[in-house]
């Protein structure tokens, strides 16, 4: 098959300086949890992307120096020729398949808490370590320009050897030295590095003369830059600085790499910002350079992809979510394929990974992070041992993920649910306000196994153990969900809240399942992710006056791991919704509520018309438990329970451990760790 002929566009060769890209798809540096602690998963997970298409693959950020550590995250080391090997383990990863390799060399500056090195950071003033973390940078003095300069440069070298094709200065996210020189709000340097707009670039320019001084005979020198921070005068803006650092510097890189800053208007979640969203922020660098220009924003669709090469916004279509929810987006582009495109819904499950120090995980793509560990492919199961029949019980992402695996391993699936829509609490929380493009979850699934045979959909048809018995199949596969709890009980209220089985008590299921209230309305949150405060969004648009009361120190306090905390609490700010940070509920009466706060015990008492219970939830494990005997007694070979109704997670878990169980049916599973780990060899 070839690529219709309206997208060969997106399949020409680009040339970057010295190199050349065979197509225009380019993943742009991401995290991903693994770097330098874990190579092997690293290059394994860099790899496949390349087999998928991608002309360029990246690293993440890369510490050049030992005082540029930034710990407690996993990213890449370059501190000396003894992290070369695992780096070029990367490189010929992706050199197997024709891409070329990217690093993006990075000195954190005050973004480097140094944790584990424990040596003072550098910064244009001697400034607090970002991340809470106590201490601050020393100022960096002239013999220090020296020496960074120099560290930059053997990095850059030491990443020539690994093999790497193009070399990355790096400006952007305001996690970077070369950044923070930039910014006047942090450079009060009076000499030539500072004041001035072209002294504060001064050492930005450094940088990329010294890095194609260095290497730029046989490797492409890359900029990274933030023409935007969405600060206002308090910052970089694409009218202002950010226009003329482009302007000042067009022609000196081999490439520009442009976005805004800092990572959470990088990576917006879909809650908050739709495909294309950084078009009207660096839409203006092309014009000043005749150097190819990378451009992101959460492109998954291919007409929107030449749309960003055919109006001169970009010359390559820079991706890191989109590629990460799908490795092989390209050739799946390539081979007219577009229905098979896993497009990523925009939930932010993968930079979290990061945030948290753990291998990357994507809701879309539960193969991600596992490509080593695992020996997980995206594209490519291990086929079904025996012609063995399957009954897959509830379409929620963890069926549909299961059936759809086992499906691809040439099973008979049959795979139903109680109602007339599958998705289960996909199908729910998608209608909520701002996460329409979780249908993705859903419909992505739904579309690859309308495509097999032999899979069959039977949609509203409710289950009980005695109708899967009488229907004779042996293997199933109890994917039921769950169901908010009703009583409060969850992570700080550890007995049923007083007054909760009173009329007006209700939890997130009767929201989304349609109950609308008037009045004023308290939302308890003490699940700390996004329902509480996506239904605080739908009760305002009812048109009820909302208060949100939860025992966190902040608003949908895991949020800030998807980088969406910020976004969430001035969304609700703006729709005036009262925020009550560490309170516990101690009693719901009959119009009122009582709060008790979390510290100091003072209680206030708010009149309400009703209340919704974000707490825990209830695994919906009934019909599995019915089951366990007749497995036991032989009348069943095969019988799993997965997802929420095994234990309560997010999505991405439901995906995953739908997937996990396609994967494992009929495989032998060791007594031993069922995946790799990179141990430290003595
Ligand atoms: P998960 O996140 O684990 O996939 P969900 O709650 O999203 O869980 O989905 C569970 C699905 O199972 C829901 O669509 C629900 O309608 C369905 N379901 C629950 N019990 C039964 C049953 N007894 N028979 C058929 N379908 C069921
Ligand atoms: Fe996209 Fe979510 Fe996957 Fe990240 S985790 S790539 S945002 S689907």
């Amino acid at each position: 098959m070839t690529m219709e002929d309206r997208f060969a566009k997106l399949f020409e060769p680009v040339r970057i300086g010295p190199v050349v890209a065979p197509n225009r798809f380019y993943q742009v540096p991401h995290c991903n949890g693994m770097g330098y602690r874990m190579p092997q998963a690293h290059a394994e997970m860099r790899r496949i992307k390349a087999e998928g298409g991608w002309g360029v693959v990246c690293t993440e950020e890369v510490e050049i120096h030992h005082s540029s550590d930034l710990s407690p995250n996993i990213e890449g080391r370059l501190w000396d020729d003894e992290d070369i090997p695992a780096l070029a383990l990367m490189v010929d990863a992706v050199h197997q398949h024709g891409a070329l390799a990217g690093i993006e060399l990075t000195y954190g500056g005050h973004h480097a808490s140094n944790l584990y090195s424990r040596v003072p950071g550098l910064g244009p003033r001697s400034m607090a370590i970002t991340g809470f973390h106590p201490g601050q940078t020393r100022r960096i003095e002239k013999q220090d320009i020296h020496d960074l300069r120099r560290w930059h440069r053997a990095a850059a070298i030491r990443a020539k050897q690994a093999g790497f094709d193009i070399i990355y200065c790096y400006a952007a996210h305001n996690l970077t030295l070369a950044m923070h020189f930039l910014l006047s709000r942090y450079n009060d340097r009076s000499d030539e590095y500072g004041g001035s707009l072209e002294n504060r670039v001064r050492f930005l320019r450094e940088l990329i003369e010294d890095t194609k001084d260095a290497v730029g005979d046989t490797c492409a020198v890359a900029v990274r830059l933030a023409v935007d921070e969405l600060l206002g005068e308090d910052g970089i803006t694409c009218q202002g600085e950010g226009h003329d650092i482009v302007a000042m510097l067009a022609e000196l890189p081999d490439l520009w790499d442009v976005n805004i800053s800092d990572w959470s208007h990088d990576s917006a979640t879909a809650r908050f910002q739709q495909e294309g969203f950084q078009e009207d922020y660096i839409g203006f660098v092309k014009a000043l350079t005749s150097k190819p220009v990378v451009a992101v924003g959460r492109y998954t669709t291919p007409e929107a992809m030449l749309t960003i090469i055919d109006r001169g916004i970009a010359d390559f279509i820079g991706a890191a979510r989109p590629s990460i929810a799908d490795p092989f987006l390209p050739n799946k582009i390539k081979e007219n394929r577009f229905e098979d495109i896993r497009e990523c819904i925009g939930c932010n499950i993968c930079a979290s990974a990061d945030v948290l120090g753990v291998p990357i995980r994507c809701t879309q793509n539960p193969t991600m992070g596992e490509e080593w560990r695992r020996g997980w492919h995206p594209e490519y199961i291990a086929p079904k041992k025996h012609d063995k029949n399957i009954l897959v019980i509830g379409g929620g992402p963890a069926g549909l993920e299961c059936a759809r695996t086992l499906g691809h391993r040439g099973y008979q699936v049959v795979l139903l649910d109680q109602k007339q829509e599958f998705g289960g609490r996909v199908a729910l929380e998608s209608a909520l306000p701002g996460l329409i493009e979780w249908r993705r979850v859903i419909d992505w699934r739904i579309g690859q196994i309308e495509k097999m045979d032999n899979v069959t959909l039977y949609p509203g048809s409710p289950m009980t153990a005695d109708d899967i018995l009488d229907v004779g199949y042996t293997n199933v596969v109890v994917a039921t969900g769950a169901i908010w709890r009703r009583d409060g009980v969850s992570r700080n209220q550890w007995e049923p809240i007083k007054g909760s089985d009173l009329p007006h008590v209700l939890t997130p299921d009767d929201l989304m399942n349609g109950k609308s209230l008037t009045g004023h309305i308290l939302i308890f949150d003490d699940d700390h992710y996004y329902m509480g405060s996506v239904l605080a969004e739908l009760l305002i648009q009812q048109g009820c006056k909302v208060t949100l009361a939860t025992p966190a120190p902040s608003i949908a306090y895991w949020s800030q791991f998807t980088l969406e905390q910020g976004n969430i609490q001035r969304r609700l700010m703006n729709l005036e919704v009262s925020l009550h940070t560490q309170y516990l509920i101690q009693e719901i009466r009959h119009g009122s509520v009582e709060l008790s706060h979390t510290v100091s015990g003072d209680r206030i008492t708010l009149d309400l018309d009703a209340v919704i219970l974000v707490s825990d939830r209830l695994p919906n494990d009934n019909l599995y438990k019915e089951l366990l005997p007749a497995l036991e007694e032989g009348r069943l070979d095969f019988l799993r329970v997965i997802g929420d109704a095994e234990a309560p997670h997010i999505i991405a878990q439901a995906v995953f451990a739908g997937h996990l169980a396609g994967r494992e049916f009929e495989e032998n599973q060791p007594d031993q760790t069922p995946f790799r780990i990179e141990r430290v060899e003595f």
